[in-house]
């Protein structure tokens, strides 16, 4: 079964579109540089913004900015009528990522990666969580893949994704494993995997060896090469083997543009409280 993040995303905008179409919802993205795939990431997002009328505001500063003058970006679009603020990553080396992730108001930082948003995760519910972690729990749910008891092992401790997965597959009970890249004998430990999720970065770094047959595969890897996309999955050599496998591209990217859209509405509602 191939697991498809474009329709589940598509379903998704088409719930969400009633529910926010009269709320004028904002995107602020603010971009140092102009990396190249930053630029295909915020071409993504604003043709989500435009899918779902949503306000798409892109702030691009020049690598040399001070970084005085992007926390007063950050500090003015905190104040502002902005549903959601974005710091497009990477950012150059030189400025301070984690100061300036943690200035964004906790209720418009629909990245969920500040500090207020991952304490909550392991707290409360209604924090804002990060999008691909949790369009990955959205996709198994979507296509009814158990995950009690079941042996999650995730490839990957990125605080953007591994880690914050970890957290959300243990609250629906899953058996969870993380590793990285000092894991000895990774294979030994993703072939025990009933839900294998790849987030390493490295290309066809899963072959069909590494995998059971009735795991399902989810591919978060995202390598450019020769101008075509692959995962961290030998996806052709390994499709046919398992019961499940999510395609690069098509799979979780499409799911983490979804989510997005998702926090953006729950800013909303939390910026919007009443009680
Ligand atoms: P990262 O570089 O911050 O983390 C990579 C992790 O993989 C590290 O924890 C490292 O220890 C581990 N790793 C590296 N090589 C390994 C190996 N040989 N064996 C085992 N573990 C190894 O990356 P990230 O930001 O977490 O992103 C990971 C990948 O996912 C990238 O390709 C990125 O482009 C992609 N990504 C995709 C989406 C999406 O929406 N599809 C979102 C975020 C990240």
């Amino acid at each position: 079964m191939i697991l498809d993040g474009k329709s589940l995303r598509d379903q998704i905008f088409a719930d969400l579109k009633p529910q926010i179409q009269d709320l004028k919802l904002s995107l602020a993205v603010i971009q140092i540089g102009s990396l190249e795939a930053s630029n295909v990431f915020i071409k993504q997002k604003a043709k989500m913004c435009e899918q779902l009328n949503i306000t798409f505001k892109h702030y691009q500063l020049d690598e040399n900015v001070s970084e005085r003058e992007v926390i007063n970006l950050i500090k003015k679009l905190n104040q502002d009528e902005t549903t959601g603020i974005l710091l497009q990553m990477p950012i150059p080396k030189h400025y301070n990522l984690s100061l300036l992730q943690n200035i964004i108001a906790k209720e418009k930082d629909i990245d969920g990666l500040s500090i207020a948003n991952l304490g909550h995760l392991f707290s409360i519910n209604n924090a804002l969580k990060p999008g691909t972690a949790k369009g990955i729990v959205e996709m198994l749910k979507s296509y009814d893949i158990p995950l009690a008891g079941r042996h999650a092992v995730i490839v990957g401790r990125s605080s953007l994704v591994g880690k914050p997965l970890a957290h959300l597959l243990l609250n629906e009970d899953a058996t969870v494993t993380i590793c990285h890249s000092k894991t000895i004998n990774l294979a030994d430990i993703t072939k025990q995997a009933d839900i294998l999720i790849l987030a390493a970065g490295k290309k066809h770094l899963i072959t069909a060896e590494m995998v059971k047959s009735s795991a399902t595969l989810i591919d978060v890897g995202i390598n450019k090469e020769d101008g075509k996309l692959y995962g961290d999955v030998d996806f052709n050599a390994v499709k046919d083997q398992v019961k499940a496998i999510s395609p690069v591209p098509g799979g979780v990217g499409p799911m983490t543009i979804a989510m997005l859209a998702q926090n953006l509405y729950e800013a909303y509602l939390l910026q919007n409280k009443t009680s």
